[in-house]
Order: structure tokens, then sequence, then C-alpha cells
């Protein structure tokens, strides 16, 4: 077995670990595999190992990695029967970058400006299906992060709600890093309540069913606040160098 179907192989069990604990059902939590900074060799690793859902943060290093991998994928050299890849951008978007994004990605995770929502309906290419859409929120509140503040959250989700080449998922959450299990549970359990609050205050057409938190550090305290979505490249893939040492 590779490095990476082991490292998988644990991470998995650790979401399921953590479900238990929650007493929740292990469907409940999606993996999401972070392979930013890693090439299309680990990811086809990774989807020998199972793994179809993967997530990137820098746009151009996503484009060439996704064309490597939908190319691979066309040559028939995936499993029959398998799912072909998806593809979540949960890097910072700059509204000169949009059309990356509606035309690469199957979902992004974050948007926090209506401006950036509507230019990715805009330039959603017919041909596919719409952008599935969390909302990023800064939850604890550090000034020079990304994120709608939570008090804004509910008036940004009922404006991406009703664009029409977007479907509203959820929120996403980066945290700061917290000291311990506890804290890092108490910042999530804050997203969550937000995550129920504003489900009932949503237009019709919001598919509302998508908490993404979690990463590799704090994918358990996650899953007991009630996280849907773990983002996890570290666990999976390994330490990743500095940009300044990569190639
Ligand atoms: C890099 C990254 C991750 C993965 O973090 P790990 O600690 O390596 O698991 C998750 N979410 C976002 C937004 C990231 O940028």
């Amino acid at each position: 077995m590779t490095t990476i179907a082991s490292n998988l192989q644990g991470v998995r069990e650790r979401i399921a670990q953590a479900c238990a604990s929650a007493r929740r059902p292990v469907e409940d939590v999606t993996l999401l595999a972070v392979s930013k900074t890693f090439g299309p060799q680990a990811v086809r690793e990774a989807v020998a190992a199972g793994q179809r859902r993967f997530g990137e943060n820098y746009l151009q290093e996503a484009v060439d990695k996704i064309s490597a991998l939908r190319a691979w994928e066309s040559e028939g050299l995936r499993q029959a029967h398998a799912a072909p890849t998806e593809w979540h951008c949960i890097g910072p978007i700059q509204s000169n970058k949009t059309r990356l994004v509606a035309e690469y990605f199957d979902w992004v995770h974050t948007v926090d400006r209506l401006k950036i929502a509507q230019r990715l309906s805009e330039q959603r290419p017919p041909g596919l299906a719409p952008l599935q859409v969390c909302l990023q929120v800064n939850v604890d509140g550090g000034a020079n992060k990304s994120g709608v503040p939570p008090d804004e959250a509910l008036a940004l989700a009922c404006a991406v709600a009703v664009l029409p080449r977007l479907t509203l998922r959820g929120l996403m959450t980066i945290p700061e890093p917290a000291p311990d299990a506890a804290a890092q549970r108490a910042v999530h359990a804050r997203t969550r309540a937000l995550f129920e609050a504003m489900a009932a205050q949503l237009p019709a057409g919001a598919v509302w069913d998508t908490l993404s938190m979690g990463m590799s550090a704090d994918l358990e305290a996650a899953i007991d606040a009630g996280s849907t979505l773990v983002r996890v490249g570290t666990a999976i893939f390994g330490g990743r160098k500095p940009a300044a040492a990569r190639p």
C-alpha cells in the first residue's frame, strides 16, 4: 500500500471514530482531500485508493492539475464504475480570477462578498451544473482574515441564494489554531449555531446542507460540533514545503 493510501485509511478511521463518539452516522461527513502543493501523481494515488473529492487553494496550480487529472480520466485509466473527480476551491478568490473558478471547479467554499458570487454566476458555463457554494465566515473575528462577519452572513446568503448559476450549500470556516480540543470545539459550535439559525431564514431554493469545517489538526472537534465536510491535507499527503522551496 502506498503512503497516501495508508494515510487515507487512517483519516477515514479518525472520521469514523469521531462520528461514533458524536453519535452521528459516518455518511454525514464528507472527506475533502486537500492536494495543494502536491502534483497530479499524488492525486492519482489518492484516486486509486478510492478518494474522489479534492480541495485546491492556488488557482493556476489547480487549473493545471485538474486538466491533467481530467485528461487521465478521459483516457479511460479511471477504474470502471468510479465517479469522476470533484474539485473544490478553498483558497481566497480575487475578482479578476473568478472565471477560472467558474470554469474549472465543482464547488467553491470561500465566497465572502456578493460581487464575487455575482461574477461566478455570470461566468459559470451553461453546459456545467450550477457551481456549489459555501460562504466563508470569519467566526473568530481576526481583523485581516477573509470571511464575512457573522452578523452579515444572512444578508449575503439571501442574495447569493437567488443567483441563477449557483447553488448555496452552507458555511465554511478556518478558525485560528486553538490551544486544546475544548477551545477548538467552542469555535466550531458557534459556527454550527449560526448555520442553524440561518437555515430557517433562507429563501426557497437554497440547499443548506453543508458545514465545511475541520482540518488535519481539529477534525474530531469539528465533527463533534456538527461538521459535514472536513478538509484534510497534511494527514493525507504529508507536510507541505513553504512556497519558496517549491519548484
Ligand atoms: C490547506 C488547507 C486545509 C488543509 O489543512 P491541513 O492542516 O493540511 O489539513 C484545509 N482548509 C483550507 C482552507 C486550507 O487552506
